[in-house]
C-alpha cells in the first residue's frame, strides 16, 4: 500500500512547515500517474495521523490529468486512462508526458487561533495518554 508511505512523507513535510501551529487542510496536487486511489489516500492519512499532533487534519487533492505531446503529430491532448498512455489525436505511443507525475503538497490551511493567553496555555490538557505498554521487564509493584 504505497498511499501510507506517502502519507508519512505529507506528514513529515506538514510537519516540518506548520512549527507550533494546528493544521486544518492540506492542500495536495497528485498526477493521475501515481495511480493514487483518494479514499485509501484519505484513510492512510487518518491512520498515520492519529495520536499525533496532525490528527483531525484533512486532505483536498487536487487531481492533474495526463497530458501528452505526441512526437509525431505534435498534438497537446489529455488522456483519460491512465494505463493508455498515447496520442489522442494520432493515436502514436511516441509521445512526452508533460504533466500527470505530479506529487506537491500546495498549501497548508493552518487552523486559526486566539493569541496565546498563558494561563490558557497552562491549562492545557496533557497529551492524549499513549495505550497501555505491553509487559515490560522490570521489578513488580507488589
Ligand atoms: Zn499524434
Amino acid at each position: 500500500m504505497h498511499e501510507l508511505s506517502l502519507c508519512r512523507s505529507i506528514a513529515d513535510i506538514v510537519e516540518r512547515a506548520r512549527g507550533a501551529r494546528s493544521v486544518d487542510v492540506v492542500h495536495l496536487r497528485i498526477g493521475q500517474l501515481r495511480q493514487v486511489v483518494p479514499p485509501t489516500l484519505t484513510y492512510c492519512w487518518e491512520l498515520v495521523t492519529t495520536d499525533t499532533d496532525l490528527a483531525g487534519s484533512r486532505l483536498q487533492i487536487e487531481h492533474i490529468p495526463v497530458r501528452l505531446t505526441c512526437l509525431d503529430c505534435a498534438a497537446s491532448t489529455e488522456v483519460s486512462d491512465a494505463l493508455l498512455i498515447a496520442c489522442g489525436e494520432c493515436g502514436s505511443p511516441r509521445v512526452r508526458v508533460d504533466a500527470g507525475e505530479e506529487f506537491l503538497v500546495t498549501s497548508i490551511d493552518l487552523t486559526r487561533q486566539a493569541p496565546a493567553d498563558p494561563a490558557h496555555v497552562a491549562a492545557a490538557p496533557p497529551p492524549a495518554q499513549p495505550p497501555a505498554h505491553p509487559t515490560r521487564p522490570g521489578p513488580r509493584s507488589t
